[in-house]
């Protein structure tokens, strides 16, 4: 799978120069580890001033003064997103309002949205905490930086914009925006570093190529991308397309946004900031620990967060955690790339199916573009799936044939990776609707509302 890709991973890329931006990256892990009990006493204390967390702290039977050690962090009570929801607006701020100087808040596509505040120090440590993995991941002071990320409400925008300006790179704040304009701004100011999420990189790739562009008609060398999740598959499918290296970062709003974890040159894992963040990883339904290297549910608290700090908050997004040491030098656990949501999850005929497996699939049949959408119902006793797959612009003239053809292998491959079998229905290229957000691929039509 690696050679496909342009440059193999588990090894730094040819002309790559590991660089720290920041020490910490590397600290010892004896001196990370007191460090991160000695930040987990303080965010206990801050959290024990918001009336929600003191009342959870009490039910809990636990205060600041009992957290001895790490292992103690699993007395903490969690935090859920109905929280942030319960105490809309802003309930669970632990600073005097005064002290805000930023608000983000998360759409709100499932219910209410959500707000989650910054004091001034809170912006200090998010920029370098986005300089870091950019450095990381090879932004370097000479290069532009186009962000094609939505700037407003979500943290995707204005997280990276302030983190390229911290490193000294020049940032364009492209926004939102039509596709088309975002490639001849791309051309037109030489941006050798692209920042959105994948799907919307894949889209101006495709954008590019019906301009009649050829990836060496642009400076771009490589892209960091994230706010959704997306597949080994999808990285090279980037890669291919605007023939860059492809870098993973994560992070989300509740939590601080963008800046959790990002890849080094190594793209083997995500490190996660640990001197500012505690991630676990859990059963989602025992919410025990899970055993190691094995998929579970990340829970993270935070460590430094002054505004609105986060004990153990269940973030649903499911990856594995890797503790082996990395060739790169930093300390940080690895975790692997998203692998969909606790919530997302389909049940289908009692099998639990991701959409990333359904990508997974597409990716590995040629003829098709990775635009799908999963269309789930229930007309009678049993659960139907159907899948829209787009075709490639140029496969429209092929024979009935290989379109049958076609069809069968899509079949085959989702089936071999879900164990379900979906009825495909092949649409025309640009068919399925791009937004410049994150991609909607499923429609379920069993439930009243939809997600
Ligand atoms: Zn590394």
């Amino acid at each position: 799978m690696a050679s496909s890709s342009i440059v193999a991973r588990g090894a730094l890329p040819p002309g790559f120069e590991n660089r720290l931006y920041d020490p910490a990256e590397a600290l010892p892990r004896d001196e990370l580890s007191a460090l991160q009990l000695r930040r987990l006493q303080e965010t206990v204390e801050r959290a024990a001033r918001v009336p929600s967390y003191r009342e959870a702290l009490g039910r809990a039977g636990v205060s600041a003064a009992d957290i001895r050690s790490l292992d103690d962090l699993r007395r903490l009570p969690f935090t859920v997103k109905d929280d942030l929801r319960r105490n809309y607006p802003l309930g669970l701020l632990a600073v005097p309002r005064e002290q805000v100087v930023r608000i983000h808040g998360s759409s709100g596509t499932t219910g209410r949205p959500t707000f989650v505040a910054y004091t001034r120090r809170d912006l200090d440590t998010w920029t370098g905490l986005v300089a870091r993995f950019l450095v990381a991941g090879g932004l370097r002071p000479e290069h532009t930086v186009h962000v094609a990320f939505g700037y407003g409400l979500f943290t995707g925008g204005f997280g990276l914009h302030y983190g390229i300006e911290r490193v000294g790179a020049a940032v364009v704040p492209a926004g939102g925006g039509n596709t088309p304009r975002h490639v001849r701004l791309i051309q037109d100011l030489g941006a050798q570093v692209l920042i959105c999420t994948p799907s919307y990189a894949l889209h101006i790739g495709e954008v590019a190529a019906a301009e009649g562009l050829r990836p060496d008609d642009l400076a771009l060398r490589f892209g960091h991308f994230g706010g959704e999740p997306w597949t080994e598959e999808l990285r090279q499918e980037i890669e291919r397309s605007l023939g860059i290296l492809a870098f993973n970062n994560y992070g989300l709003s509740e939590v601080i946004g963008p800046g959790v974890a990002g890849e080094c040159g190594v793209r083997e894992g995500m490190h996660v900031q640990e001197d500012h963040f505690i991630v676990e990883c859990l059963d989602p339904k025992t919410l025990e620990p899970v055993p190691e290297g094995e998929v579970g549910e990340l829970v993270i608290t935070s460590l430094t967060k002054e505004a609105t700090p986060v004990l153990r908050y269940r973030t649903r997004d499911l990856a594995a955690l890797d503790r082996r040491p990395c060739p790169c030098g930093r300390t940080g656990v690895r975790m692997g790339r998203v692998v969909g949501r606790s919530d997302d999850m389909l049940i289908i005929r009692g099998v639990n199916v991701f959409p990333s497996q359904v990508e997974e699939a597409l990716l590995r049949v040629d003829g098709t573009a990775p635009q799908y959408l999963i269309e789930v119902s229930r007309p009678g006793a049993l659960d139907e799936v159907k899948v829209k797959v787009e075709l490639r612009p140029g496969d429209l003239r092929d024979e009935m044939r290989q379109m049958i053809e076609l069809k069968d292998r899509i079949d085959r491959e989702i089936h071999a990776v879900t164990g379900i079998r979906m009825s495909i229905e092949l649409v025309a290229p640009g068919a399925l609707e791009r937004s410049p957000g994150k991609a909607r691929r499923v429609i379920d039509h069993r439930k009243a509302a939809v997600a």
